[in-house]
């Protein structure tokens, strides 16, 4: 069960922090050698890959924006001269929000969420798709979240973009399945990060309210399922997996 993915190699975009650095750090122990992306936050990044290698991994950081087609070509090509040419699994994670009403919503925040969550994830998988179809061996895990599919005022370009994850994945699904590829979304709740530590006491407490299991959630505990989709999951596809403590229910 410890090193059930000895030989396989992973990527994981925006893997410096958060759930993304849970997920890598899961991977690595699971036996994986994990390629993590990060966007500016050098620091974090090397922190985490120090992380994985004292758990007993392989990493490495790569910097690119996932948003910029070059930038993903790169870490693309940077991560395979890695592995010497393998990409077994890749989880879509890096993701940003700019909340707001949509009357005062700008152009900008509405763009730099899309560009990240939505394109990056496109870029960078079309990016992958190559590789794992030579292969006949591919799996992967989009991070969507419960927003993508019960909405949120404040975050329509957040929501947005996360629903449009969801389309992307089950269409990959299709598209990819003969090959071997399997292609599922997981949709966090309210799980405690960066992202989330932000967030006003009164809306965090609005949250608690409506949360069956009474809790936040941990970066951990989306990881768990990530792994499961990654070494476990080999007939299921095309599914969005919440990881939400009951909160859409
Ligand atoms: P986080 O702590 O803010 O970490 C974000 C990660 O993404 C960082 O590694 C960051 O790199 C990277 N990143 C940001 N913009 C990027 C870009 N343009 N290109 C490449 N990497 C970029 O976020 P988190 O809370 O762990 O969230 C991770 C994912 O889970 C996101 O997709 C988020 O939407 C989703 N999610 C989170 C929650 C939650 O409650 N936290 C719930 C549902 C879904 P730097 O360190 O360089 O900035």
């Amino acid at each position: 069960m410890t090193r059930r993915l000895e030989g396989r190699t992973a990527l994981v975009t925006g893997g410096s922090r958060g759930i993304g650095r849970a997920i890598a750090l899961e991977l690595a122990i699971a036996g994986a050698r994990v390629g993590i992306s990060y966007v500016s936050n050098a620091t974090a990044a090397d922190a985490t890959v120090a992380e994985l290698e004292a758990a007993g991994g392989e990493a490495r950081a790569f910097a690119c924006d996932v948003g910029e087609g070059e930038a993903v070509e790169g870490l693309v090509k940077g991560f395979l001269d890695w592995t010497g040419g393998r990409i077994d699994i890749l989880v879509n994670n890096a993701g940003i929000t700019r909340d707001g009403l949509l009357m005062r919503m700008s152009d900008a925040d509405w763009d730099a969420v899309l560009d990240t969550n939505l394109k990056g994830t496109f870029l960078v998988t079309r990016a992958v798709s190559r590789s794992m179809i030579k292969q006949r061996f591919g799996r992967i895990i989009n991070v969507s979240s419960v927003v993508g599919l019960m909405g949120n005022a404040g975050q329509a370009n957040y929501a947005a973009s996360k629903a449009g994850l969801i389309g992307f994945t089950k269409s990959l699904a299709k598209e990819l399945g003969s090959r071997n590829i399997l292609v599922n979304a997981v949709a966090p709740g309210f799980i405690r990060s960066e992202m989330t530590d932000g967030l006003g006491d009164d809306l965090k407490r609005k949250y608690l309210e409506q949360l069956p299991v009474g809790r936040f959630g941990e970066p951990q505990e989306v990881a768990a399922l990530v792994v499961f989709l990654a070494a476990e999951g080999t007939y299921i596809t095309g599914q969005v997996i919440n990881v939400d403590g009951g909160i859409l229910t």
